[in-house]
């Protein structure tokens, strides 16, 4: 069994990439045989070093050990090409020069589509129009409508469709980045991961990356097991719903609560003792 940690170095790690690590690490260490630590930083224009050395850190004095080197998006590139090339022979490519608002202005003639409050539904509006690429251009591919299944580890079994989720997935955005989807699709399969172990609202994204991982000739798609997310619970007083933590919690960050004195141990503890079941 392989899992991996992924965080994206687009901030400081928090209660919930804490929770998340102490999910697969307990895979690890009930029937595991390695941990791949990758750093997703995809996102050229948010990630940072200085958030990656803190992350690397923290994970260190929270006493997570991965195995192996650790790998970097940034430095898969060739890697990312060649998952291109592999659906380009099939077809499946080709370039878009929608922007993001004609997307969402196309939406309204796709009511039925939309599933996921605020996603996109891409309406195929460059599917064959034969455009070249090149910079500004979105790369996107072809999913035929299939209906993905797979059993969740905790949720049981599930059935997403893709196709109707989201359309045409982008692979490389305008501004030249590899997408998470892709990425994360091209990487689980390089690096031989069994097992995903991640937060319950990454759930939507997995018919997709099924789907994706078999067209760059992924035989069997890997497991997958959603946790609970901590929620910040909701506020009576500004009608504020519970909403899952992020990266501006700065009460939650492991960097403040060190340097609050407090200790790894009570870090870990916070992290698992705060689940409210999604
Ligand atoms: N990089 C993602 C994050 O930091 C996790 C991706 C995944 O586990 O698939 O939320």
């Amino acid at each position: 069994m392989i899992s991996r940690f992924a965080p994206a170095p687009t901030g400081f790690l928090h209660l919930g990439h804490v929770l998340n690590a102490v999910y697969v690490w307990r895979m690890r260490r009930a029937f595991g045989d390695a941990v791949r630590l990758r750093i997703e930083d995809h996102d050229r224009q948010r990630s940072r070093p200085e958030y990656e050395a803190a992350i690397l850190d923290d994970l260190a004095w929270l006493g997570f050990r991965w195995d192996g080197p650790i790998a970097r998006q940034r430095e898969r590139g060739d890697l990312y090409r060649r998952a291109v090339d592999h659906l380009r022979a099939q077809g499946l490519v080709y370039a878009c020069a929608c922007s993001r608002a004609d997307i969402a202005a196309a939406q309204v003639a796709l009511e039925d589509c939309a599933t996921d409050a605020g996603e996109l539904v891409y309406p195929g509006t460059c599917r064959d129009r034969g455009l070249e690429d090149g910079p500004g251009m979105t790369l996107r591919v072809r999913l035929e409508p299939s209906v993905e299944r797979f059993v969740d580890l905790r949720l049981g079994p599930q059935e997403q469709r893709p196709y109707r989720q989201c359309g045409d997935l982008a692979i490389r955005d305008r501004a030249g980045n590899w997408t998470y989807q892709f990425a994360v699709a091209v990487d689980d399969l390089e690096q031989g991961v069994t097992h995903v172990v991640r937060g319950a609202d990454l759930l939507q994204s997995t018919g997709r990356q099924i789907q994706l991982a078999r067209l760059l000739g992924r035989a069997a798609p890997p497991a997958f097991l959603h946790h609970p997310l901590i929620m910040k619970p909701a506020s009576g007083v500004t009608a504020r719903p519970a909403t899952k933590l992020s990266k501006s919690d700065r009460d939650t960050g492991v960097r403040d609560l060190r340097a609050q004195g407090w200790t790894a141990q009570q870090v870990l503890d916070a992290a698992t003792s705060s689940i409210i079941a999604p």
